[in-house]
């Protein structure tokens, strides 16, 4: 069999090495733990630090991960505008390319004001100490009923995306330089246009020092559109999953031949 000359394995999360939204399973740590030490591993994904730690970091100290190997994860948050690293004892920010406060006011005004002459502006369905709007350093995210909101309550607010298609509509106009993208169920996200994963893998492929031909890329979203496709396009070598079940089974292959 073929040897693997990678020596970067890359990952989106969601839908990737997890069911959407939480912890990776046993099967994906272990896997992970094993590839740890072979290659470089870099999750890449838009959600934030704190996430990458509940869902990836702290599943593969649970089962067992250890500091050498943990050397080895590297975290591109917030679609690798931020870059985590395990130095010594504990996880350094490498870089980090944040919104202008300018930039985030602009947002956060042409959202709000959209939402609100809608009539989809409904602070009093929140629940206490939650918001409508984020700051998530690189993006700003709406999200209509908060964070906190039941799940079925969610589902319910937005089913065809209609209103949210509507909100962005409106706060284009008012805003047009940004990017704006509806995603999970009541939420709109908004960039600077570029701040994708092309971004990310740019700037991993700088850290790590290794060329493009290096890397293994892993996604469920590798369509055209899709939010790992810019990672595709760059010419990366890329695995489509349907979900985590696909890349333990590819994993298990890798690990099977090194
Ligand atoms: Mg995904």
């Amino acid at each position: 069999m073929e040897k693997v000359t990678k020596k970067v394995l890359a990952f989106d999360i969601d839908q990737t090495l997890n069911v959407a939204k939480t912890p990776i399973p046993d099967e994906i740590a272990d896997l992970l733990i094993g590839c740890l030490d072979h290659f470089e591993i870099c999750p890449i994904s838009g959600q934030k630090f704190d996430q990458f730690l509940i869902q990836i970091v702290n599943r593969l100290i649970d089962r067992g991960a250890t500091t050498a190997q943990l050397q080895h994860l590297h975290l591109f948050v917030a679609q690798g505008t931020q870059y985590y690293r395990y130095e010594g004892t504990d996880w350094q920010q490498v870089y980090n390319y944040p919104l202008t406060d300018d930039e985030v006011q602009k947002i956060t005004s042409a959202i709000e004001s959209a939402a609100r002459e809608l009539g989809y502006w409904e602070e009093d369905k929140l629940q206490q100490g939650d918001e409508i709007i984020e700051n998530r350093l690189s993006q700003v995210t709406f999200s209509a009923l908060g964070q906190k909101a039941k799940t079925e309550d969610k589902y319910a607010w937005d089913p065809d995306c209609k209103k949210r298609e509507k909100i962005v509509e409106k706060a284009k106009e008012q805003a047009p330089e940004f990017d704006y993208e509806i995603g999970g169920t009541t939420s709109i996200n908004a960039f600077t246009p570029g701040m994708n994963k092309k971004f990310g893998m740019t700037h991993l492929l700088e850290e790590l020092k290794v060329k493009k031909e290096d890397i293994l890329y892993f996604g469920d979203m590798t369509q055209p559109g899709g939010n790992d496709y810019p990672v595709k396009e760059m010419g990366i070598d890329t695995i489509t999953v349907r979900s985590h079940e696909d890349t333990a089974y590819a994993l298990r292959g890798i690990l099977g031949i090194i």
